[in-house]
């Protein structure tokens, strides 16, 4: 299975940096989004950062260019079918996921292998609904693409090797490393970390600490390199949100009940940086907290 044609659904947060790492691989990679401005956005936003590589001396000069003439956009979704490979990075909600992936199907090449960059959603259920769940796996790269290392590969029950095999051959061939994870609610690093900031959530909430008390704890008590409600707006507060909900939901357990301010900032629509407000204030020269 040769993969030359990527296709990525999405160009938001991270459909952008997709596009970004694997244009940097030499694939060709054609990408759709329901929003015009998400695609120029992203286009713009890929120069930028692949400006930015240049100026560190990461890269050079002609290698962004040849990247950049790499990626193409379409507001069409089925033009992605004649690709190798589909990475579908668009909103993290179910129906949205199935409804794409339905739309795509006959439009595909027999051979591609369809993924979904979902954080949270389950594979084999996704991959139920195609014509291929042997050929569907979970494509996970996490936030921001272009520099965080890890991309957990997640088999469906019916995934065969092949298809893993060649999305391993793709994650290698981006200098990224990949870690298996079985299809269970939230994979491995969401598991793990989507509760930690649900509890710092909860911390906040409950009048523990306060949002810059909370971050300056976990920074420099526990070494991470952003604090837990800094990192919530970065992912963004619905993606936060919905994976506690699929964690909920899934594994039927109190402990991964999503805290009531979180759905809160999400009803008010202050998602984080995307939006411009989360547990902090970005609208000014420098963040700062809302609470
Ligand atoms: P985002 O909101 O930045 O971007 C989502 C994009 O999908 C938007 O531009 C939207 O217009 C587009 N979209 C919605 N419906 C569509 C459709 N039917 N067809 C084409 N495009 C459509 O979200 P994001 O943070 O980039 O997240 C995308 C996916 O990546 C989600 O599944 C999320 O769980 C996953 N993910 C997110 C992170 C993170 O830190 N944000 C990390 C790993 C994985």
């Amino acid at each position: 299975m040769a993969i030359e044609k990527v296709g990525v659904v999405g160009a938001g947060q991270m459909g952008n940096g997709i596009a970004h790492v694997l244009a940097l691989a030499d694939y060709d990679v054609l990408m759709t989004d329901i929003s015009e401005e998400a695609m120029s956005n992203a286009l713009r936003l890929i120069d930028k950062n692949l400006d930015r590589q240049v100026m560190r001396g990461l890269i050079s000069a002609e290698k962004k260019a040849t990247a950049l003439a790499r990626i193409s956009t379409t507001p069409v979704l089925t033009d992605l079918g004649q690709t190798d490979l589909i990475i579908e990075a668009a909103t993290e909600r179910e129906t949205v996921k199935q409804a794409i992936f339905e739309d795509l199907l006959p439009h595909l090449k027999p051979t591609t292998i369809l993924t979904s960059n979902t954080s949270s959603i389950s594979i084999t259920r996704l991959a139920s609904r195609t014509d291929r769940p042997e050929r569907f796996m979970g494509f996970h790269f996490m936030n921001p693409v272009p520099i965080m290392q890890l991309v957990e590969l997640i088999r469906g029950i019916a995934t065969d090797d092949a298809t893993y095999n060649a999305c391993v051959e793709v994650v290698e061939r981006i200098g990224k490393t990949a870690a298996s994870a079985e299809d269970f609610p939230a994979f491995i690093v969401n598991r793990i970390l989507m509760p930690m900031i649900n509890e710092a959530v909860y911390t906040l909430y409950e009048g523990v600490g306060s949002v810059k008390s909370i971050d300056e704890s976990l920074k420099l008590g526990a070494n991470h390199p952003m604090g837990p409600l800094e990192l919530a707006d970065f992912i963004g507060l619905d993606t936060c949100l919905a994976i506690m909900n699929v964690l909920h939901d899934g594994l039927a357990d109190t402990k991964y009940r999503p805290c009531p301010l979180l759905v809160k900032y999400v009803e008010a629509g202050w998602l984080g940086r995307k939006t411009k407000r989360g547990f902090y204030d970005y609208r000014g020269e420098v963040p700062v907290p809302t609470r």
